[in-house]
């Protein structure tokens, strides 16, 4: 068992319950990417993951057959899944043939872990009228402030203070531009 282990307090998940937390933001990424198909292998993959170790083994026949991805497809994206930093794969020799491990990394469920690649697809949530910043998944908490009339519950960036509003409908779109020229989104315009 992971020495970070804990139990899951959702009460259909108990004694002889079995399941998989399922990455959320790796598969929300590489679907917003265009890259379902490597999210369906991810999902495969966690399929037969478990709580005591990061390594998965599922033969490529097995992942084509959970996943629904073609074989000819599995070698791309499995490859686009190590690109974007949410798996290691390493070769385990066989005798005289070698068959793939799969590990499975911590930023799968971390928006914060995200490398380079997967940044780019990073599904903002908000925006900080403090800093300027996008404001991912858990880049907020939530505390009582005045907003001038009354004392209301807001989101708040996190190491900033800053007041976390949703995106506009022009910002989302200037985001999709962005993207499309291939530029790294790191900060609102306008
Ligand atoms: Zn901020």
């Amino acid at each position: 068992m992971n020495p970070d282990y804990v139990p899951s307090k959702d009460p259909r998940l108990g004694p002889g319950s079995l399941w998989a937390a399922l990455p959320i933001p790796a598969c929300r990424a590489l679907t917003y990417a265009g890259h379902v198909k490597s999210s369906q292998i991810l999902f495969a993959m966690m399929l037969h993951s478990n709580d005591r170790s990061f390594a998965v083994f599922p033969s490529r026949e097995t992942l084509a057959k959970y996943s629904g991805v073609g074989k000819g497809s599995i070698t791309s994206a499995t490859q686009v899944l190590v690109d974007f930093g949410f798996i290691k794969v390493n070769k385990i020799k066989m005798g005289r043939t070698s068959r793939n491990e799969y590990e499975i990394l911590r930023a799968c469920w971390h928006w914060d872990e995200f490398n380079e690649v997967a940044s780019r697809y990073k599904v903002p949530k908000g925006h900080c009228v403090g800093c300027g910043h996008w404001i991912y998944a858990n880049g907020w908490h939530y505390e009582q402030r005045s907003d001038g009339l009354a004392v209301i519950r807001m989101r708040i960036h996190t190491g900033c203070g800053g007041r976390v509003k949703n995106l506009t409908k022009k910002q989302i779109l200037n985001i999709r531009a962005q993207e499309e020229s291939a530029g790294m989104p790191l900060y609102l315009l306008g």
